[in-house]
């Protein structure tokens, strides 16, 4: 392989330009090392454009626990709720949920919030580096108000941040009336009881900002190839090489896959054996009488709520269905239903850009971020619910891997090998 200073090599190639592969490009370019970004469609057209937009490390915990299996089993018999699995013959998914179930336990959950431990306290910096050097699009700091019809609802959630706080990450959070509840956000309604208020945490418009992110990679000197979908990968004279089926190629000396809920289509290739599926969730936009000052998040409903270019961005549903299959409009009639009568002033009708992406769910809810089997080829994915959150310290990590060709200890527990 060709390589630059030391060992590091001198050129990389990203595939997927979400939020994971551009933070990757970016901290790959401060290391010195010429980038390509390649990119199916256009820059965040995945799951990185219509998410809640929260930077929110508080929350930010492995997916499988006891708690989402029991609701997982009661779901399936709903076809309203917020996590929706079809009756279909796929035997990958059921085998995918099969080896999920077997995560939903106290003891994995513990072992990889572990893991969460040191990126999440380390994710908020990650994006200052990116914001306080040429990244334009702003992060907002502010509370996220978890709101409650009725007090006892609140228990799971005050169970979790106990239980994320005895882990060793620290949570603050505090208890409002709802009425002092309501003069922080004006969109909580009054048959709201009870509202869990989570400090320190951020959001951000997604979609703004990982555009800007390009700008910025971009502006770096890399080139972003759009409309340029991998459907090959090889070696070639010490070089990682890309092709499309129309036959245009890239190469380069370092192979970075960042290609989120379709991790595994060129993944399987380089021994890449975790499954990771779409968990499909939904969003869109609606006009409020009040403005948006924080987000709001809606447990029970499993709804989040971000400020929203002047709007409420609503977001909500866990659907494992193909990463490309159309948006469903009863999801989207079903987060209405749930989100309604705890908001207020909501102009629910007038919503616009309703959304379905892909959250690319790992079976033990913890990424795969690190080197494969392939020499010279990295995987940067599977975040699940947390890859706004986690995108730029995972690039900033696996820069320093790629270019060190050390592990750096965080990654340890996201080895795409275990
Ligand atoms: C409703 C919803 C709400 C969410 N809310 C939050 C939140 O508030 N906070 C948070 O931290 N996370 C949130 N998430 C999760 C977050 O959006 C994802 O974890 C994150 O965007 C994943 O980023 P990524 O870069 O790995 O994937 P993506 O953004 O999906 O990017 C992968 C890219 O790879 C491209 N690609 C795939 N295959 C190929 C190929 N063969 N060739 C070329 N390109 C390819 C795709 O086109 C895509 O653009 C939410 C997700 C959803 C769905």
């Amino acid at each position: 392989m060709a390589k630059g200073r030391g060992n590091a090599p001198s050129s990389a190639i990203v595939v997927g330009a979400g939020v994971v592969g551009l933070s990757t490009a970016w901290f790959l370019q401060e290391r010195g090392v010429e980038v390509t970004v390649v990119e199916r469609n256009g820059v965040a057209a995945g799951a990185s454009w219509g998410n809640a937009g929260w930077l929110s490390p508080g929350l930010s915990i492995p997916l499988p626990e006891p708690s989402v299996l029991r609701y997982g089993i009661r779901s399936l018999l709903s076809p309203n709720a917020p996590l929706y699995v079809p009756f279909t013959p796929d035997i990958g998914l059921w085998s995918f949920l099969a080896r999920f179930a077997t995560y939903c336990n106290m003891r994995s959950w513990q072992r990889g919030m572990r893991g969460y431990i040191p990126v999440n306290t380390d994710c908020l910096d990650a994006y200052d580096i990116l914001t306080e050097n040429g990244v334009e699009s702003p992060t907002h700091e502010a509370p996220i108000m978890a709101a409650f019809r009725k007090r006892e609802q609140s228990r799971d959630l005050r169970h979790e941040l106990d239980l994320i706080n005895s882990s060793g990450q620290h949570v603050e959070f505090h208890e409002l009336s709802a009425d002092d509840a309501r003069k922080r956000s004006a969109q909580i309604a009054p048959n709201v009881e009870t509202v869990i208020s989570l400090e320190g945490q951020r959001h951000v418009d997604p979609g703004e900002f990982v555009r800007s992110l390009a700008d910025s990679v971009r502006k770096r000197g890399a080139t972003i190839e759009e409309d340029f979908d991998v459907v090959r990968m090889r070696p070639d004279q010490g070089q990682a090489l890309v092709e499309t089926i129309d036959g245009r190629s890239v190469r380069a000396d370092t192979l970075v896959l960042a290609s989120g809920a379709w991790l595994n289509e060129l993944g399987r290739k380089v021994g890449i054996r975790r499954p990771v599926r779409a968990g499909r969730g939904y969003s869109f936009t609606v006009p409020t009488d009040a403005p948006v000052n924080t987000p709001v998040y809606l447990p029970a409903e499993r709804v989040a709520c971000t400020p929203y270019q002047g709007k409420l961005r609503v977001a909500g549903t866990m659907e494992f269905r193909k990463a490309d299959a159309p948006l469903d409009r009863k999801r989207i009639d079903a987060i209405v239903r749930s989100a309604k009568p705890l908001l207020s002033g909501v102009s629910w009708e007038e919503r616009t850009d309703e959304w379905v992406g892909s959250r690319p769910v790992s079976t033990d809810g913890l990424p795969l971020i690190g080197a494969t089997r392939a020499p010279g080829v990295y995987v940067a994915g599977g975040h699940g619910m947390w890859g706004l959150t986690l995108g730029p310290i995972t690039g900033k990590l696996l820069a320093e891997q790629i270019t060190t060709g050390k592990q750096p200890a965080a990654l340890r527990p996201f080895d795409p090998s275990r």
